[in-house]
């Protein structure tokens, strides 16, 4: 489908719609925070979504976990989305995992929608909804943006910023800027595999279902892993043995070995996760179709499976999980003016200009099919990984953040997201009004503001 030819596009004049201190590129919940960020530190501030809702992955794979939420690790805007949760009854259940070392808390789509937008509309953040950033435009020596150009519905328009942030996920805009960047793992560039999530099945005789996964597991001790067994609810993984006998017989499309069963015993729902889908690059469009189709024909597939391979789906229905878009892991990681480590992570280092913590494992699903953990101590992110090599007044926040691949494994989940979105949004708000250069930023400063406003560090 591509060709080699090209053509030139002709230049024109664009309308310029606005001009702020702040601009943040990415409604994902490092761009919540970051934005809620800037404007509470009293920044002018615009917020660019190419979707219609906020959340990013949150949102639109659906993936509704906060991973490794720990109260005494993280405050700030992750224990404030956490709590605005638990208030608003938008908190489907928690449940503590070792592996990530804190709490999964899962949070409705429809409840995240709102309560990020009461956060965003309460800091008075301007928002635009259906945008995407299209290109940077640079000052004439090149490493300084003045802006970013956007194309939506309207048309193609210009927004111009003292203070960028980029929290595309991807680094969308550092990459248009030219800053450098990584993509995948050392050797052959790989990146972790695209995955959206299968039905939610009602009607389910959950009691029937438990006792078969606990006599499979029996059997097969290896094969299935219980993440949570905290009745009402439980979570198993695996069934790698069920899984090609049911590839054999055509009765499964998926080329991976687990499969993720969620069940809730109060509603009878269980639901049924996750397709899998190696060798995509999330900045390729033809990949990213691919993921999305490949996906489509995978999780179509395992409704079927449950009904012969599991028990207790006899007189069950399904129902939709109203997810719009694949999730995607890994791109882009920018690199900054530090690159954080597995070593960091694993080893639990703090940093003098430490913006966050974590303590979340790194969480590997590996192209070749297999996902590994190895365990973090509670480390802290520099703010130099938010800071692009040379940057000026550009900066970057969420898993496009300067790590190793490895790193990301870990860094690329919600909390350190939203820790170094909001870290970004208070560094940008400083810069602007101090009209300062990013390198100038007394990150002392900064540290303070961020404990004051309630981030542990
Ligand atoms: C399948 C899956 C399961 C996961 N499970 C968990 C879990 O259980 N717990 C956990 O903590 N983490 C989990 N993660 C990781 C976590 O969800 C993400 O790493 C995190 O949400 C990323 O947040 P972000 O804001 O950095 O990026 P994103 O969520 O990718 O948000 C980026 C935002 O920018 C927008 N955007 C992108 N490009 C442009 C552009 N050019 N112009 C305008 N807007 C743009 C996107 O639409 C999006 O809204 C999972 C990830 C996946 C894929």
């Amino acid at each position: 489908m591509t060709t080699n030819k090209t053509i030139r596009e002709p230049a024109r004049e664009i309308p310029v719609i606005a001009e702020t201190d702040v601009i943040v590129a990415g409604g994902g919940v490092a761009g919540i925070a970051a934005a809620v960020a800037a404007a509470r530190n009293g920044a002018k501030t615009l917020l660019i979504e190419r979707y219609g809702c906020l959340g990013g992955t949150m949102s639109g794979v659906p993936m509704k976990w906060v991973g490794g939420y720990n109260p005494e690790v993280h405050g700030g805007i992750v224990r404030e989305l956490v709590e605005a949760a638990r208030r608003e009854k938008g908190v489907i259940r928690e449940f503590y995992i070792p592996t990530v070392n804190g709490s999964m808390v899962g949070i409705y789509v429809d409840a995240l929608k709102k309560i990020t937008l009461d956060m965003i509309e309460t800091a008075k953040v301007q928002l635009l909804l259906h945008a995407w950033a299209v290109e940077a435009i640079m000052d004439e020596g090149g490493k300084k943006l003045r802006g970013i150009i956007i194309e939506s519905k309207s048309g193609r328009q210009a927004v111009l910023g003292k203070m960028i942030i980029d929290a595309t996920g991807d680094g969308d805009i550092a990459a248009l800027a030219k800053f450098p960047y990584e993509k995948g793992r050392p050797g052959d560039g790989k990146t972790q595999p695209m995955t959206a999530y299968g039905p939610r099945m009602l009607n389910v005789d959950t009691e029937k279902l438990l006792t078969f996964l606990q006599s499979y597991k029996k059997a097969n001790p290896k094969d299935l892993m219980e993440c949570d067994i905290s009745l009402p609810n439980f979570t198993f993984g695996g069934f790698s043995d069920l899984l090609a006998k049911a590839r054999k017989n055509g009765d499964i499309y998926l080329d991976y070995n687990a499969l993720w069963v969620n069940c809730n015993h109060e509603s009878r729902s269980v639901e049924i996760d996750g397709s899998f889908v190696p060798n995509v690059d999330g900045t390729n469009v033809f990949d990213l179709t691919h993921a999305e189709t490949d996906s489509i024909k995978q999780v179509s597939s395992f409704e079927g499976f449950a009904r012969k391979y599991l028990a207790g789906f006899e007189k069950s229905c399904r129902t939709d999980r109203g997810g719009f878009s694949i999730g995607v892991r890994e791109t882009r990681r920018i690199m900054g003016q530090y690159v954080i480590t597995e070593e960091d992570v694993a080893g639990g280092r703090s940093f003098p200009d430490g913006i966050c913590r974590n303590t979340t494992a790194m969480d590997v699903h590996s192209p070749d099919g297999t996902q590994s953990w190895t365990p973090a101590r509670c480390y802290e992110i520099p703010f130099r990984c938010l800071v692009p090599r040379e940057s000026v007044n550009l900066l970057v926040a969420g898993r496009c953040v300067s790590t190793t691949h490895r790193a990301l494994a870990s860094v690329r989940f919600i909390p350190p997201c939203i820790g170094t979105g909001e870290a970004a949004g208070v560094a940008a708000a400083m810069a602007a009004a101090d009209g300062i250069p990013i390198e100038k930023l007394d990150t002392q400063l900064l540290r303070e503001k961020l404990k004051k406003q309630g981030v542990i560090l």
